[in-house]
């Protein structure tokens, strides 16, 4: 079975899959550089340089992701500028971002609750906490929008590595996906926590012409299913196995060694490079 197979397949970098789970590495546009107190240390920091073709979208780093389809859904230590920042561009509503940022807020503010004795935990909420935000001025002389993705940095370490924040986002994502039910995964063969959605998508500029990021296994409607149960009812799927299967799925096309074939009526050459034209991240 497919799923089975990418489960069993072990990335190059076992990193990214096994101790940093539901992650990606993405273009980060902006760092929000604090102290270990939680004051910042001046204003935000542009990542990205437009003269630069390597890094003209921003740097490439792993950072928390999950599929966020619709919803309030907070990631952890990286985040766009709507959720670290509260910050409105002019094509944002002010109630929908007000949501999002103080989630972001109490998602921190959790952080530093459960692992009081991570110092970047601290320090980022200790800046919610005191309310510092107001002592970040918005660039004025760089283009932002409030979708740019931001990496927060303390005492020059990036959040992101810390352990303890991933370890934390782990439950969070699972908290999310999973919704509780346990039972027997059709992947492992073993009881435990089962997911009701795939916890990540595949990046589309993996996936030739793909229009938007896909989900691996998915019954969006009740008509979609065996029996008129939607979401992952019908196909029982641990917590292990979908984060697995995803992260797995997303590394094997990016090997240097990878081709995608598709069938010979849709392209006539039957075979596509997936790093042809790749620019952006998601
Ligand atoms: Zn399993």
């Amino acid at each position: 079975m497919l799923l089975r197979q990418l489960t069993a397949y072990k990335p190059i970098d076992d990193e990214s899959a096994g101790s940093r789970p539901y992650s990606r590495i993405r273009n980060v546009m902006w760092e929000l550089a604090l102290n270990a107190d939680g004051t910042p240390r001046g204003d935000l920091v542009p990542l990205a340089d437009p003269s630069d073709p390597i890094t003209r979208w921003g740097l490439k780093i792993l950072v928390p992701n999950t599929s966020r389809t619709s919803g309030i859904a907070p990631n952890l230590g990286a985040d766009d500028i709507l959720y670290v920042l509260g910050w409105l561009d002019e094509k944002s509503e002010p109630d929908w971002v007000a949501e999002r940022h103080e989630a972001f807020a109490e998602q921190s503010r959790r952080w530093a609750r459960e692992r009081p004795d991570d110092p970047a935990a601290a320090a980022v909420a200790r800046f919610y906490e005191r309310d510092l935000i107001a002592q970040v001025a918005k660039p004025t002389d760089h283009k932002w929008s409030s979708k740019d993705l931001v990496i927060i940095n303390v005492s020059g370490v990036p959040a992101t590595d810390s352990d303890s924040m991933w370890q934390l986002w782990k439950t969070i994502v699972e908290e999310r996906k999973s919704g509780g039910r346990r039972g027997l995964c059709i992947v492992c063969g073993n009881v435990d926590r089962l997911l009701d959605r795939m916890p990540q998508s595949l990046p589309k500029a993996l996936i030739p012409r793909a229009k938007q990021e896909i989900a691996l296994v998915s019954a969006n409607k009740p008509i979609h299913g065996y029996d008129y149960r939607d979401k992952l009812a019908t196909a029982p799927i641990c917590t292990g196995c979908g984060q697995a299967a995803v992260a797995n799925l997303t590394e094997i096309p990016q090997r240097q060694d990878a081709h995608v074939h598709l069938p010979a009526a849709t392209h006539p050459h039957g075979v596509v490079d997936h790093r042809a034209g790749q620019q952006s991240d998601d």
